[in-house]
Parts: C-alpha cells; structure tokens; sequence
C-alpha cells in the first residue's frame, strides 16, 4: 500500500480544476472562461531572445538568486513602475511567482503557525501553509463592500501564533486592487506582531483605474513585507515559469537556501527571456494592457445591465467575481452552465468559503468569447 505524508494528503488538488477536467471531458466547443492565464503569445521579441541566448550556450546553470543582469533589470522595473525600492540584491528569482510564494511562507509560517488569507483567495495559498506545516486561516471578506481589504477584520484575526499574511492584489479572484490605507493598517499590526505580509503582486501590471503602487512602497514597514512578482501575467509568460521573491535582504537570502536545494535556480534560457521582456521595447506589453482593459470594460458594462448577475467591478487582474442568480451551490451552478449553456466559469468555492455561491469569470479570452459567453449565462438565467 502506497502512504504519502500527512503532509502531502493534506493537500487539496483546486476545485478549479474540476471544471477544467470536466471541459476537457465535454468531447464538443466550449467558451473557455475558467483559465487564469492570457491568451497572447509570448512578444516575438522575448522569443529571439531566448533562442539567441540557447544559440549562445547560454545553456547552465545559473547563480541560485538569479542572473545579475535579470535581478538589475527587476528592481529598475519595480522601481521605475510600482514606486518599490529595492537593491537587485534583496531578489531571488524563481521558477514562477509560484515557487516564490511557496519560499516566502516557507520563510515566515513557523511549524503550527498560522497563514492568513483574506479570501476569496487563490486555491495554492492553503496547499502551501500546509506544505510549511502551518495552518491555513481563512479571513473572509464582504461582497457588499466589493471584496475590499477590512483591516479590521485581519488584524483581529492577528496573534502572536501569526506567521504571516498574504495581501493579493490585485486580486485573484475577485479583481480588487486594495487601497492604500488598510494595507498600511494590515502591514504596521504584523510589524507588531514580528509576523509579515506577503505580497503577491503578479497582477500588478494589470490594473485599470488607478496607478499601480507596490505595498512594499506603501508601508512604514518594508523590513516586513516580502514582495512576489512574476514574468507571467503581464508579458503572457506562463510557461517560462520565471518569477521573483524580493525583501529583506537577510530574509531573501535565507530563502535562497531552499530553493538551491529544490529547483536550484530559474531556467537559464528562460531568464534571458525576462531580460527581453523587461527591458525590451514594452509595445506589446502596452497592446496586451489595451486589451484586457477593453475586455474589462465590456465585462462590466454587461454585467451591469443584466438581470440576476452582478459583481463588484474589478479594477485589476483579469477576473470578474459574478454572482449568478441560480440556485446550488457554486459547482452545481458552473456545471449547469456547462451543460446546458456550453460556457465554463470556474466554481467560486475554490477560493475559500467566502466564494460559494459565486463563479470566477476570466477576461483573458477574445471579446466574441466573451460576449457569447455573457450571453449563455444571461439565457440561463432568463430561463431558470
Ligand atoms: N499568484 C496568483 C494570485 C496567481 O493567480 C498565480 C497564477 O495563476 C500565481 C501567483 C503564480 O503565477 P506564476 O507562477 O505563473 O508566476
């Protein structure tokens, strides 16, 4: 008999991928909007690049924190774009803000320490507390106040059995971009505490209405915000898998001993890569922004006119957090969509309790997608 760890069994597969497994399964057309990533190539640009650096024999393995000329070119471009101060030194990068993520929990989640989790929240942050031995805490938060940071709410939460806290934003479900004061409130109650937050920031390229600030740049406390950022979202790099962990450096270095010992580094070809996509010309990462920001658009100016379909307007990321005015449960509701309409939304209780009832709408799709798919569950709702 096969026994993995209590560890590993503790682990959940997302509930996500459900719906994907079942839109595979479905053998017919489908409109797609349950997938996370953009649906653009990767820039021609960053492409050559890579090849040329393969050409070159560029081909071994790195130093563990990363090629210096990638750390440079983040910290000018977290600099430069997202206000946050950072010496090239104070990063790793990593296989994906993935694995950055999972470093930074590993770093700060004592054995029997609590994570928490302002939810809706994206499914990987549970597997990773459980995977430091730590202990997964959901902090919901409200849908009539748009899924928005309540410090209040989090700081409570707060003891002295808190590792740390993750702050997504923009956020993965929900497409909040959270504002500057209760962050600032989250980030001075872990300084109190000796905990501190983790910034997932691989939306950060992605927001709509406002100028996009890192939360390292907002706080009083930088020595307690560990910052995740990623090649991913904003230059349509996902199977690149090359991200970053950035902070205090004695803290970043610390990590780095982990991930020697697990994935050693980022892929060398990968991370020229990200040295093209960062300090190349930024044109297509401007047309790719265009478009989401269009599709954004198009998302909410719908929803807001439908009947039994409402979400808080999202203004980052490429999610709009609906909620559907059919009866069942979340995954009851995805499945009816599926069946009967030929439109897949991932169930919204995959990203904590908080979630249920809902369903995650990607806009990383082309408008005709969309506008179908809106349609399928605009139909479904008229008839139920
Ligand atoms: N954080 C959030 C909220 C995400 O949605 C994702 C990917 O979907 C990641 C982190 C990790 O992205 P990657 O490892 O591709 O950089």
């Amino acid at each position: 008999m096969v026994t993995p760890t209590e560890r590993v069994r503790a682990c959940e597969r997302s509930k996500i991928r459900v719906m994907f497994d079942l839109a595979e399964a479905a053998d017919r057309d489908l409109i797609r909007l349950e997938v996370g990533e953009p649906d653009f190539d990767t820039p021609a640009h960053v492409v050559e690049a890579a090849a040329d650096a393969a050409r070159n024999g560029q081909t071994h393995y790195t130093s563990n924190a990363g090629l210096q000329e990638l750390r440079d070119a983040i910290a000018t471009t977290l600099h430069r774009d997202y206000e946050i101060e950072y010496d090239p030194d104070q990063f790793t990068v990593t296989n994906g803000g993935m694995e950055a993520l999972h470093l930074a929990v590993l770093s700060t989640v004592e054995k029997g320490a609590e994570l928490l989790i302002p939810s809706p929240a994206w499914p990987n942050y549970w597997t990773q507390a459980r995977l430091a031995d730590g202990v997964p805490v959901e902090v919901p938060m409200a849908e009539a106040e748009g899924y928005a940071l309540d410090a209040e709410n989090v700081v409570d939460r707060m003891s002295d059995d808190t590792g740390a806290v993750i702050l997504c934003s923009p956020s993965n479900p929900t497409g909040q971009v959270y504002d500057p004061e209760p962050i600032r409130e989250v980030v001075e109650a872990a300084a109190e505490h000796d905990a501190y937050v983790i910034a997932d920031e691989v939306y950060l390229g992605l927001v709509y209405d406002r100028d996009p600030v890192g939360i390292a740049a907002l706080t009083g406390h930088p020595d307690h915000v560990l910052t995740v950022g990623s090649c991913s979202k904003t230059y349509a790099m996902t199977g690149w898998r090359v991200g970053w962990l950035g902070g205090p450096a004695e803290l970043v270095d610390e990590a780095t001993k982990i991930h020697e010992s697990t994935t050693a580094c980022a892929g060398s070809v990968a991370q020229h890569a990200a040295i093209a996509a960062l300090t190349g010309p930024q044109e297509p990462v401007e047309e790719m922004y265009d478009a989401f920001a269009e599709r954004r658009a198009y998302v909410a100016d719908r929803v807001a006119e439908m009947e039994g379909v409402s979400c808080p307007t999202p203004n980052g990321a490429f999610y709009a957090f609906l909620n559907v005015d059919l009866p069942g449960s979340s995954l009851a509701i995805a499945k009816r969509l599926l069946r009967e309409q030929d439109v897949v939304l991932a169930p919204g209780n995959g990203f904590g309790e908080a979630g249920e009832g809902k369903l995650r709408l990607s806009f990383a799709s082309s408008l005709e997608d969309l506008e179908t798919g809106l349609d399928g569950i605009e139909r479904a709702v008229q008839q139920a």
